[in-house]
């Protein structure tokens, strides 16, 4: 038996002013793309062998190009043609969150996936590995027949979920029967930033799906957080079940509805957790407590989920209110202008400049005086051997004259989640008593590292507050824009 595996992992912001070309894209073709899916072991060990087409990878980041999503379309459809007269089932991680630029459908995922089904027709096996932060609609689910999204944000589980629908799908593969999820889609917009499973109402979600799928006749189960970062009529939360045979349907819609009342039930409880304020405040809250090593988070700019890295808000109050003896980093902004005369200069000189890339009102200049005190590497990743990451330039942090405060100038959208990376800067996370980060809720390896945080709410592109866009084509009425009392599903 062989299996077809592909992917394309995109997260798409269409309040980032960059438009994502093909020269942007992570491509890895065959034998690569297998292995960088994960799931190779699983297939091999059923006896499947793996054909690998290709794994796109983009990440958080603004909109795709059309003319990119379709050379990512048709090279995997070419190579699933090539394919087709050995395959015996079909493997795809597709994100969820792409949206494509002057593609009427918005999302690349779901024209996408109707064009696989078209071509190789309506019973081979296809299943779909995602992120909760997709938005999946009942139509997609007749395109697929297992669908199944990771259950922890920050996502640590995403490599075991592939693998767990990797070994859904040989089992489908050996042992087949008619297969369809059933998609039940929530009139709910929820930000990312706002449901973290190590936090209620995802506590008790993750542990109701995690019982539910304990009985056999539910061959998984899992809940779609959704994306709201781009204008789309596919937005919305939805959980999703999957029977196991087909007579066990109906037992299933009954429990993907009581799930879905009891989320709904649960819908007060999404919202920011922890430490969190406007921006003013976050600076000076985070400065009184005085904790070494505290970091501020800049929400609207995080470049974790895509922005660019270029807002100047927070350095503004910082200046304002910095107190004597507080060592702080910026890490960092982005301005390719003064990234360029910065890096033409050695350590020890003296420079004024204006820092900020002017593109909006939260990224107006601030006006520096100081000194370059250290040159280093701009890099991706962490060091580990899950992720090795890689050099992508040059960063200079500057200290203000007069001041503690250093702010490392960057020339790409750099979201620093690691001591490994501030390592390479030339920089020591611990000797500094506050930390500035291009971020929305706490990363992962950020977490051991930090004593004190605070998220400050500032606006921008990865704003978590749905009414702060201007929504056009999403289902209404919807939580919490609108008044709803009832759960009404989307059809
Ligand atoms: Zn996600």
């Amino acid at each position: 038996m062989n299996v077809f595996v592909a992917g394309m992992d995109a997260e798409c912001n269409e309040h980032v002013t960059k438009i994502i070309q093909l020269n942007d894209i992570h491509m890895l073709y065959g034998d690569e793309c297998a292995e960088a899916l994960n799931i190779r072991q699983e297939f091999e060990s059923a006896g499947i062998r793996v054909i690998g087409s290709l794994y796109a990878r983009i990440g958080p980041t603004g909109m795709i190009a059309r003319e990119a999503f379709e050379t990512i379309s048709s090279e995997i459809l070419r190579t699933l043609k090539e394919h087709l007269s050995e395959i015996d089932g079909i493997y795809l991680k597709l994100h969820g969150a792409s949206g494509i630029d002057g593609l009427e459908e918005v999302s690349g995922e779901h024209v996408l996936i109707k064009r696989i089904r078209h071509l190789v027709g309506r019973y081979m096996p296809i299943a779909v590995a995602q992120d909760p932060h997709g938005n999946i609609t009942p139509e997609f689910g007749e395109s697929v027949n297992i669908v199944r999204c990771y259950r922890q944000s920050p996502h640590t589980d995403s490599v075991e979920t592939c693998r767990i629908v990797a070994r859904k799908l040989a089992d489908l593969m050996k042992c087949r029967r008619p297969m369809k999820p059933i998609v039940l889609k929530m009139p709910m917009l929820l930000g990312g930033e706002q449901s973290m499973s190590a936090e209620e109402p995802m506590l008790t979600i993750n542990r109701m799906l995690d019982e539910t799928e304990k009985n056999p006749r539910v061959f998984s189960v899992c809940f779609y957080i959704g994306y709201l970062s781009h204008d789309d009529d596919k937005l919305g939360s939805a959980v999703v079940i999957v029977p196991n045979q087909p007579e066990d349907e109906d037992f299933c819609r009954n429990e993907a509805m009581r799930l879905a009342e009891a989320i709904w039930n649960l819908r007060d409880q999404f919202g920011f957790k922890g430490n969190f304020a406007p921006p003013e405040e976050a600076v000076i809250r985070t400065l009184r407590e005085g904790i070494r090593t505290s970091v501020i988070t800049d929400l609207g700019d995080n470049c974790g989920a895509g922005a660019m890295g270029q807002q100047t808000e927070l350095l503004r109050y910082m200046l304002q209110h910095w107190q004597d003896g507080k060592k702080v980093l910026f890490a960092g902004i982005r301005d390719i202008r003064a990234h360029a005369m910065l890096s033409r200069l050695p350590e020890g000189t003296d420079v004024t400049f204006d820092l900020g890339a002017d593109e909006n009102e939260w990224s107006r200049p601030v006006h520096i005086e100081g000194t370059i005190i250290r040159k280093g590497d701009e890099f991706k990743g962490y060091g580990n051997e899950t992720y090795m990451g890689r050099k992508v330039g040059e960063v200079s942090t500057v200290r203000v004259r007069g001041t503690l405060i250093d702010i490392m100038v960057l020339d790409t959208n750099l979201q620093y989640g690691h001591p490994f990376e501030f390592a390479k800067a030339g920089l020591d996370f611990h000797e500094y008593d506050i930390v500035v980060v291009k971020m929305g809720y706490l990363d992962t390896f950020l977490i051991p590292e930090t004593k004190y945080h605070c998220m400050a709410i500032t606006d921008g592109p990865t704003s978590q507050e749905p009414s702060k866009f201007d929504f056009k084509r999403i289902y209404r009425p919807i939580w919490p824009l609108d008044d709803v009392r009832k759960l009404r599903l989307i059809e």
